[in-house]
């Protein structure tokens, strides 16, 4: 039986603009990609909050890939928006407009299907959401969490609780600073580790991942491709296929821990290949694992 991941997260319609195109109120937030990248190695109960303006079609790209959406509630009001653009260098999204909507009075309650799920991931959205969550579930086996600078922000004492109770960290390499108040991001790691999460993972964009885990630090490049047209949702991609696979090889080690590094690293460089959720929605589990062998010959030498 496949594992079950619960997450909660925006979804959201994403208006966004990157040197190579745009596009307007597209599928987006960080519990859709999340949701989406995780479906093709788990099964995935979704919590999150929508408007009356949601369409049907976006509905059905959740049931195309068997996401559970008891825990989407669809309420009065306008879905979460947000703009975003990006310049040459892709590495960093600058928001233009985020608008909470049906967000800003969302109390979510966990289905009671749903409250017994071993792996949660608390996505980016408002800290004391995450935290709500996370105390109407029994006993999840591992627990992992992603923010952003909006809430490190706004929410610094709200999100500290939060992460005080997850298991991993992970977010980027502008966060892990911000967060820690420290450029170094070795250094950073060890304070944020000191906070609570016992694994960090930063996100560093065309340059990779670094897992920071007791007593060892793995590093994964990004992989390499030709065509990058929209960075959106690598970060929640990244962390789905992280988590997905995570579950579906049920045990924790560091080996299975690098090992779902790499899948994550995949769903990320699927993603960025095209706009909105164009490129991972078509996936093929072989054309995830073929990517995977690259990834291998990528990084793989001999010792002497
Ligand atoms: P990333 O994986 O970091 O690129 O996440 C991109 C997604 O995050 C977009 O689809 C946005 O809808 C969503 N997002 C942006 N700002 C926020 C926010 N403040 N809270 C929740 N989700 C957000």
């Amino acid at each position: 039986m496949k594992s079950s991941i619960l997450v909660v997260g925006s979804v959201a319609l994403d208006s966004v603009k990157t040197p190579f195109g745009e596009v307007d109120n597209a599928l987006g937030g960080s519990a859709t990609y999340f949701s989406v990248a995780a479906s093709f190695f788990s099964q995935v109960r979704i919590v999150a909050v929508v408007g009356n303006d949601f369409s049907e079609d976006y509905s059905a790209i959740f049931k195309r890939h068997n996401i559970d959406t008891k825990g989407l509630v669809q309420t009065d009001g306008k879905t979460f928006r947000w703009k975003g653009e990006y310049n040459h260098d892709l590495n960093e999204a600058r928001t233009l407009e985020t608008q909470l909507n049906v967000f800003k009075t969302f109390k979510p309650k966990i289905p009671a299907s749903y409250r017994a799920s071993e792996y949660v991931f608390l996505g980016n959205i408002d800290p004391e959401l995450q935290l709500e969550v996370l105390r109407q579930i029994k006993h999840p086996r591992l627990v992992a969490c992603d923010t952003m600078n909006f809430w490190i922000n706004g929410k610094l004492e709200e999100l500290k609780h939060t992460i005080g109770k997850v298991d991993i960290l992970i977010i980027n390499d502008g966060e892990a600073r911000m967060l820690a108040t420290e450029a170094n991001l070795v250094q950073a790691a060890g304070k944020i580790r000191a906070m609570g999460p016992r694994i960090l993972i930063v996100k560093r964009g065309e340059y990779g991942v670094l897992m920071f885990n007791e007593g060892s630090i793995f590093g994964a490049p990004a992989f390499p491709l030709k065509e990058v047209y929209d960075p959106t949702g690598a970060g929640d991609s990244f962390a789905g296929g992280f988590m997905g696979y995570l579950a579906q090889a049920k045990e924790i080690t560091d080996e299975t821990l690098r090992q779902s590094i790499i899948f994550g690293s995949v769903m990320a460089s699927f993603n960025v290949e095209k706009f909105s959720l164009g490129g991972l929605s078509k996936l093929t589990r072989t054309d995830i694992d073929s990517r995977f062998k690259q990834f291998k010959n990528l990084t793989h030498f001999e010792t002497l």
